[in-house]
């Protein structure tokens, strides 16, 4: 039984180390899911030196106010007559073909890596991945889904609501809500591995079992809530 054939994946992956944990949780996921019989795609943004910087060179051709630059409106019109750059417009393709997007990365600062905020800012553009109106549960990617799947250096004691770091939402909250539930996507619950940088041989192992499990049932998760009221 092949419960993911016909489904494509997209991984959006950041890291720079082929033997890291990230790498062994990218590979696992591509593993898995191509075993169900889903396609898989994999950008992996530092082996394509992926270019995070939201700049004028991602218009091709005229500016529609060489004035006054602004790359919100810029990147709108350039989408619109199909002038952004290459780069751009292969991502976008790959997210358009994907029934399911995991980003998988390590946590910096909070966050995710400027790599892949970069690939954020400069593929999810207005017209894209969104419009105004239509956002939120009215955004463009509304019939795709999206997992975060993030390690941590601190373990998950400091994520806790009463850990020094704060509860792990409202690291998540950002980038769930504001980044892809924003776009529209249905946000599945985050795939989370704490401590990475002192966490023992055999607790890797588990979580990396753990993973695999999860993604054998994945077509079957439903939703996180993702609204302000119903997320905190
Ligand atoms: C700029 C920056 C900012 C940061 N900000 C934060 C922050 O705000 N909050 C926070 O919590 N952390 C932060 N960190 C820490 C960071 O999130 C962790 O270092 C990172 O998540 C570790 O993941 P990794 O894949 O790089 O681990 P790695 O060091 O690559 O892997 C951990 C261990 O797993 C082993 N491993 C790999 N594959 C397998 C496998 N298949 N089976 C068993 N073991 C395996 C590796 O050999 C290694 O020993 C930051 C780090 C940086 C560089």
């Amino acid at each position: 039984f092949f419960s993911g054939t016909g489904k494509k994946v997209l991984i959006v992956y950041a890291h720079q180390e082929p033997k890291s944990f990230n790498g062994s949780l990218k590979n696992l996921a591509d593993e898995v899911l191509s075993k169900q019989g889903c396609s898989v795609t994999i950008s992996d943004l530092y082996a394509m030196d992926f270019k995070p910087a939201a700049t004028r060179s991602d218009i091709i051709g005229e500016l529609y106010n060489p004035d006054h630059f602004n790359y919100r409106v810029e990147c709108f019109e350039a989408y619109k007559k199909g002038r952004l750059a290459k780069d751009v417009l292969e991502e976008q393709k790959k997210v358009l073909d994907a029934n399911l997007v995991i980003f998988q990365f390590p946590v910096y600062w909070f966050s995710m890596p400027a790599i892949m905020k970069g690939w954020i800012d400069r593929v999810f553009i207005q017209g894209f991945s969104y419009g105004i109106p239509g956002f939120y549960d009215e955004g463009f990617l509304k019939d795709k889904k999206a997992l975060l799947s993030l390690t941590t250096g601190g373990d998950e004691g400091m994520y806790l609501p009463t850990g020094a770091n704060g509860d792990i939402k409202y690291l998540l909250w950002s980038m769930q809500h504001g980044m892809m539930h924003f776009c529209g996507f249905q946000v599945l619950a985050p795939n989370v591995c704490y401590g990475m940088d002192n966490v023992t041989e055999e607790k890797r192992k588990e979580m990396l079992d753990a993973w695999a499990h999860r993604l054998q049932k994945i077509w079957e998760e439903k939703p996180i809530n993702c609204q302000p009221s119903g997320y905190f």
